[in-house]
């Protein structure tokens, strides 16, 4: 077995400890990979995730301001948005952020069978490395939903599975800047956070993305003020 596939292996079975209770979770062994799936990171970084793009409306925006205030992201695409606007895809990767699969398309993993999914991800990596040159490492399923089919395919393609510690509500109608500052507050903007923010609307309200652009500089100014740097996926969780 692949250390790959057994620390794959080691998230499943976090995953059924969850249910089993605080006895379980306990070991050791057992919690790390769960820290690590639910988007622990190391205690002085942020990492801040933008799901669902790229998308010509919407990410060049989030561009500008990551840039302004010079945080690096991480963005969970979509194939079949990266398909439609592969040279945006290639911005985001040339402007310093990191690149995860989100899945091909945005539809709950559970409804789709194995082979379908594993399909999905494989294309959606495929389609990173040949535009950008470099493999994504970091997988993230529609709606957070790691089915069996989704931790399988994960393995097989060597990529790590990783939700998130906190979110935004920035996909809803009623959303704002204001609302999605709070939502992350209320799961924590801390030290080992990972942030769960969209730069697309594709799979939310129409205009629902400009809530999460305009909580981003409120955002860094809370991580500034407790001492914390915003970092990469792969920078965030060893
Ligand atoms: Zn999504």
């Amino acid at each position: 077995m692949s250390k790959r596939l057994l620390a794959t292996g080691m998230a499943a079975a976090a995953l059924v400890a969850l249910h089993a209770g605080p006895s379980v979770t306990a070991l050791p062994t057992v919690r790390r990979p769960l820290r690590a799936l639910s988007g622990v990171g190391r205690p002085g970084t942020v990492a801040l995730t933008l799901d669902d793009g790229p998308d010509p409306r919407s990410t060049p925006a989030f561009l500008r301001t990551l840039a302004r205030l010079r945080i690096p992201a991480t963005f969970f695409v979509l194939g079949d948005m990266a398909a439609k606007a592969p040279g945006l895809l290639r911005r985001i990767r040339e402007d310093g952020h990191e690149i995860g699969v989100h899945g091909w398309t945005h539809r709950d993993h559970l409804r789709m069978t194995p082979s379908r999914v594993y399909d999905e991800v494989a294309r959606t990596a495929d389609l990173i490395l040949d535009t950008c040159g470099v493999p994504p490492l970091w997988f993230r399923p529609p709606y957070g939903v790691l089915s069996a089919g989704s931790l399988l395919a994960a393995a097989r393609l060597g990529l790590r599975p990783v939700l998130w510690s906190a979110w935004g509500r920035d996909w809803e109608a009623d959303a704002t800047p204001d609302t999605v500052l709070s939502h992350l507050r209320s799961g924590g903007i801390r030290g080992g956070a990972t942030l769960l923010l969209h730069d697309s609307d594709c799979a939310a309200a129409p205009g629902a993305w400009r809530s999460a652009l305009g909580a981003l500089t409120a955002v860094a100014g809370e991580c500034e003020r407790q001492g914390l740097r915003f970092a990469r996926m792969s920078n965030h969780i060893p």
